[in-house]
């Protein structure tokens, strides 16, 4: 642990964040465009709820900017990864792959199911699945029977994968591909943190067969609560429709349901404030991207650490500006937060990886010792949009 190196980094961050006598927190939302109007014409004509014109807006936005044929918007990125979940036919007692670092929404969806989560390493180009890694511990901990793809370790299907796009960093999806469709899983992308990111040139959320994203208060975009699952298969958008709306059956007056549905329509009145924050994404982005090429240039001089830059095959939105430790040092990272507080620049630390976590530490895991090393490693900084307008 090295004290300079502290003070090296403050005068990195306070270069690009400026003094400040308010709290600068890790990322705050930015209202500047139509969200006034539009939140207030939902309260002017009483259609605040699931049902309105801006939940189909905002769908159809959501699809034209993605370029994914079918969106069902959501109350929140984590319904919207369990509805994924249960569309990919995870059950009780199957498998789900995930990396262990991740937000633990992740895994909680995975457990909504009655599934378990099976936690895969990490790596260093895109900070998501090491798709390498994943491959020789599959060789040897899978078989295929009868199409299904079976943990001889445990005997439990292995029924899916889910990708993080970290920080909103796109995930090496091409080798992940042809290893799902080797092994009979399913691909589900959690892009919660990752709406307009680009993995060689196209949207994400064109590499598995559902995806999920989150509008939650600090994601680049925010309804203030709010989620949405996108699919290019009609059948599945239908199911997502269905089970999101209490399999409510279309009826004029009726009230029929014919399975145990969820309440997981996303409410007019966040739909509102969604369309006024996508009109305004492509700008978030630039400030977004510009605000990681100023911390770039400003961590040069410190030779500790340097910030995370995007793999060639990426374009990611930077939804998340990351500092990362050439050695792991917790001791640097505790010191650094803390001094960080008292300047008002709120860093976080990463998320405990997720095999640490008292209700998941029995769960079946790879060897995890680069995902525990890469916790001692990174620090997030401040990222909000409005720091570099
Ligand atoms: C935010 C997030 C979620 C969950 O989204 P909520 O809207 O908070 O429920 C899931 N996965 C990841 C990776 C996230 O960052």
């Amino acid at each position: 642990m090295n004290l300079t190196s502290v003070d090296e980094c403050l005068t990195a961050l306070s270069s690009v964040i400026g003094k400040s006598n308010r709290f600068i927190g890790l990322h705050e939302p930015t209202f500047q465009g139509n969200e006034w109007t539009y939140v207030k014409s939902c309260l002017d004509s009483g259609w605040v709820s699931s049902v309105g014109e801006y939940v189909d807006r905002f769908e159809k936005m959501l699809c034209e900017y993605t370029q994914i044929p079918y969106c069902s918007v959501t109350t929140n990125g984590t319904s919207a990864l369990h509805v994924c979940l249960i569309l990919m036919g995870v059950q009780q007692n199957d498998e789900v792959l995930i990396p262990a670092l991740t937000f633990v929404a992740t895994a909680n969806a995975v457990s909504y199911c009655n599934a378990i989560p099976h936690f895969i390493d990490t790596c260093d180009l895109t900070l998501g699945i090491d798709v390498e890694k994943l491959a020789s511990y599959l060789s040897e901990i899978a078989e295929i029977r009868n199409d299904v793809c079976i943990n001889k370790y445990s005997q439990r299907p292995i029924r899916a994968v889910v990708v993080v796009h970290v920080f909103g960093h796109p995930a090496d999806m091409q080798p992940l591909q042809v290893l799902c469709k080797k092994y009979h899983l399913k691909l589900i992308e959690d892009a919660a943190e990752a709406l307009g990111s680009y993995y060689n040139g196209t949207h994400v959320g064109h590499f598995s067969d559902i995806t999920a994203i989150s509008f939650n208060g600090n994601k680049i975009l925010t309804t203030g609560g709010g989620g949405a699952v996108l699919t290019a298969d009609d059948l599945l958008a239908k199911r997502a429709k269905h089970i999101i709306t209490t399999a409510k059956v279309m009826h004029a007056w009726e009230f029929m349901h014919d399975e145990v549905g969820y309440n997981y329509r996303l409410p007019n009145i966040n739909a509102a404030l969604g369309c006024a924050q996508l009109e305004q994404l492509s700008k978030f982005i630039d400030n977004k991207r510009n605000l990681c090429t100023k911390y770039i240039k400003a961590f040069e001089a410190v030779s500790y650490a340097e910030i995370f830059k995007e793999a060639d095959f990426a374009k990611s939105n930077y939804w998340l500006n990351v500092l990362i430790l050439k050695k792991a040092d917790r001791a640097f990272i505790e010191i650094l937060i803390d001094q960080a507080y008292q300047h008002n620049y709120g860093l976080r630390g990463l998320w405990k990886p997720l095999d640490q976590l008292p209700m998941y530490q029995n769960c079946p895991k790879m060897d995890l010792s680069h995902t525990h090393q890469m916790y001692d490693r990174i620090i997030a900084l401040p990222s909000s949009v409005c720091l570099s307008g």
